[in-house]
């Protein structure tokens, strides 16, 4: 059985509200995760936010260094909805210099901020192709407050010339949730974890999912988030349980998962 997890760090700030709060330290949460990887000797993909490439140039330098693959996550974390095709374009163009600047590799994987690619923004598919992109890990297939795109389906796809891989749902009674995902992995117990990506893996799917620097940070001042829409309830929940994160991670790779950069998936599904 194939067991592998696409596990990848988006490399963002925690985007509150308002902005006097004590932030979250990145390049020391990004070192905890670059230790885990090594322990496991394992590489991933870190999708990350320009203007945080600009600021901690020696961060993303570490990271390409380990030998990790370096993403685009749009420049300053906005959602899709708030580009046209000429803004998106200019914003990733700045966002894979961002990232250049840092380390001479070449850019082929995008994810939007909040999970942003919906039926409404598909258009950006378009630029991506454009721009070189190969992949995207953008789309949330399910309803969802936020964003979503329910008809998408829970397999990659082609879409323009770029491959769409959504995020892995697993469902719990009536909901359908991302469980290889920061709030969800954290929030809900690992048995139920670990039975939904072995049941991913004998379905020869892939868990695809995503980790934030914040998801390990158990001193954060607590803060209302711009992501949430005003939501008191999701709120709350990017604050759960950030301190078993790590040892939840432990238990996924322990079952023998193993964790690999998205752009060795994408060459792999294309051979
Ligand atoms: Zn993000």
């Amino acid at each position: 059985m194939n067991k592998i997890f696409l596990f990848s760090i988006d490399l963002e700030e925690f985007y509150a509200v308002r902005s006097n709060f004590r932030r979250t330290p990145l390049p020391h949460l990004t070192e905890s995760y670059l230790e885990f990887l090594k322990r496991h000797n394992a590489k991933t993909t870190f999708f990350i936010v320009g203007e945080l490439a600009e600021q901690f140039k020696s961060t993303i330098r570490d990271i390409a260094a380990e030998g990790h693959e370096l993403a685009c996550h749009t420049f300053a974390h906005r959602s899709l909805d708030q580009y046209n095709a000429t803004s998106l374009r200019e914003d990733l163009l700045r966002n894979m210099e961002a990232l250049r600047n840092c380390a001479d590799v070449d850019i082929v994987g995008f994810r939007a901020p909040i999970l942003s690619l919906t039926e409404r923004t598909q258009w950006a598919y378009d630029v991506l192709a454009e721009l070189g992109f190969k992949y995207s890990c953008s789309v949330l297939p399910s309803e969802n407050p936020l964003h979503g795109w329910p008809g998408f389906g829970n397999k990659p796809k082609m879409m323009s010339g770029v491959l769409e891989i959504p995020v892995t749902l697993a469902r719990f009674m009536w909901l359908r949730v991302p469980i290889g995902a920061g709030t969800y992995f954290r929030c809900l117990p690992m048995s139920l974890i670990g039975r939904a990506f072995r049941r991913c893996a004998e379905d020869g799917v892939p868990v695809a999912g995503y980790f934030h620097p914040y998801d390990i940070d158990t001193g954060q001042e607590r803060v209302m988030s711009r992501g949430v829409g005003g939501s008191r309830t999701l709120n709350s929940l990017l604050y759960v349980n950030r301190g078993r994160t790590m040892r939840k991670l432990e238990v996924v790779m322990a079952d023998g998962f193993r964790i690999m950069p998205y752009r060795d998936f994408v060459d792999s599904a294309a051979t």
